[in-house]
């Protein structure tokens, strides 16, 4: 079990961390277990291109092979950006955005913090005056940037899952407060 969890965590170090969702999984924790159970193919990662793909063939000890087009093509960085101008404030590309690399509260114009956003696209589809446009990148396939890339989403990631886990608690915990308020009202009245 515990030479599982470290295979998953060696798989997982190698993906990109976009959590794109490309691979037919929820992101890139859940695409590194189905590799460590057998269950998912090393060639289904765009983001992670042949590189990707080599990297993992090395970790697992078995042939590289060329990225399974059915889950996507691999494509140059980029990065996104909001024509503010044309930005209604719905934030919906708030809620998409899974590492929490775009600012603006409800009615005002967002902005993308360029360096945090990985490039997903998961905010250009929900946005629904179409003002999110990607921007080419600079290539730069250094191994030392591409996993500082990696690192740096894990982290935010990471910490927007501990945050929407925190609020879902209070979320449930006020619930849970209002209907045993509701019951003890209830009670008195008898
Ligand atoms: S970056 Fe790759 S592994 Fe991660 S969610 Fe996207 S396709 Fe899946
Ligand atoms: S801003 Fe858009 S493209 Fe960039 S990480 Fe967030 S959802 Fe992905
Ligand atoms: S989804 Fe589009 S319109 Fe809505 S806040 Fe984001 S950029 Fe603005």
């Amino acid at each position: 079990m515990l030479e599982n969890s470290i295979l998953i965590d060696q798989i997982n170090a190698l993906l990109p961390q976009t959590q794109c969702g490309q691979c037919s999984f929820q992101g890139c924790h859940p695409y590194a277990v189905a590799i460590a159970a057998g269950m998912a193919d090393i060639n289904q990662c765009p983001p992670g291109g042949e590189q990707g793909i080599r990297d993992l063939a090395d970790l697992l000890g078995v042939a590289p092979k060329p990225l399974n087009s059915e889950f996507g093509l691999h494509k140059a960085p980029g990065v996104a950006f909001i024509i503010e101008q044309d930005c209604i404030g719905c934030v919906k590309c708030i809620a998409a955005c899974p590492v929490d690399a775009i600012v603006g509260a409800a009615k005002f114009m967002h902005t993308v913090i360029a360096s945090e956003c990985t490039g997903c696209e998961l905010c250009i589809a929900p946005c629904p005056v179409d003002c999110i446009i990607m921007m080419p990148l600079p290539v730069n396939n250094s191994i030392e940037l591409r996993a500082q890339k990696s690192a740096q989403a894990k982290r935010r990631y990471d910490a927007r899952c501990l945050r929407k886990e925190k609020e879902g608690a209070e979320k449930a915990e006020a619930a849970k407060r209002k209907r045993q308020a509701l019951l003890n009202r209830q009670a008195l009245k008898k």
